[in-house]
């Protein structure tokens, strides 16, 4: 079967990243969390002093931009990709609140954008691949083969960033959770350059009262589809 791109978009904490993961490691593809690459850049941002009280210069953003190396690397015990900053695994730092407070902020940044967007492209080269973000359908891979858009009622969604912070050793207030994914959603629906917006060729999936395994089918079924219209290749 020939390889494709599968585009995953939606808002924060709808499992987007799960039902990737767990995709590519049904297809033998690539996993690539570009959201991941917008919080190292943040992280890079904030650890080199430039962001205060939430604040930040963007041509100072842009002047880190090549000295923010990243790159993923699959962990054995975890089983999934960590994320590496500059050879440093940074994956439990980049899920901290004090990065997701200011992360859609620092993805409104055109050219912070369109260095990720050149990056995230190189990496879907050779297809193969499902990358999970915002504006991937839409921008990074318009012509992905399959686009899928997740959404999930609000208190799954606080209740699955709670489990995920929980499962990585962090615990943090539900209402701080609440407010930032509102904050999110409005910062990445609303932003100028490549806002969060449903691709009108792409699948809508809710997923508030789906397990993984559901979802998992649901998409699988969608590919193996896709393998019978011939010209989708
Ligand atoms: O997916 P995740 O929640 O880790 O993404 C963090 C932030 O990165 C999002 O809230 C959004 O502002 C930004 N992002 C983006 N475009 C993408 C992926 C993420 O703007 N393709």
């Amino acid at each position: 079967m020939p390889k494709i791109i599968v585009a995953i978009d939606g808002y924060s904490s709808c499992g987007k990243s799960t039902l990737a993961r767990a995709l590519a490691s049904q297809m033998g593809y690539a996993y690539i969390d570009s959201g991941a690459m917008y919080r190292c850049v943040t992280l890079y941002a904030l650890q080199q002093g430039m962001i205060k009280d939430k604040v930040f210069l963007d041509e100072e953003i842009i002047s880190i931009l090549p000295d923010v190396h990243i790159s993923f690397q699959f962990n054995a015990h975890s089983k999934t990709s960590d994320t590496y900053l500059n050879d440093v695994n940074v994956e439990r730092q980049i899920r901290s609140l004090e990065v997701a407070e200011i992360v859609s902020k620092v993805s409104i940044v055109k050219e912070v954008r369109t260095h990720l967007v050149a990056l995230q492209r190189k990496m879907g080269k050779g297809k193969g691949i499902v990358m999970d973000g915002r504006d991937i359908g839409t921008n990074v891979f318009p012509h992905a083969e399959l686009k899928i858009f997740m959404t999930a009622d609000m208190d799954v969604r606080i209740d699955r960033r709670l489990d995920e912070l929980t499962s990585k050793g962090m615990h943090v207030d539900r209402e701080d959770v609440k407010r930032n994914l509102l904050q999110r959603d409005h910062d990445d629906t609303h932003r100028k350059e490549n806002p969060l917006i449903k691709a009108v060729d792409a699948v809508l999936l809710d997923n508030s009262e789906l397990t993984r395994e559901e979802q998992l089918e649901f998409v699988v079924k969608l590919i193996h589809d896709l393998t019978l219209t011939k010209d989708a290749f």
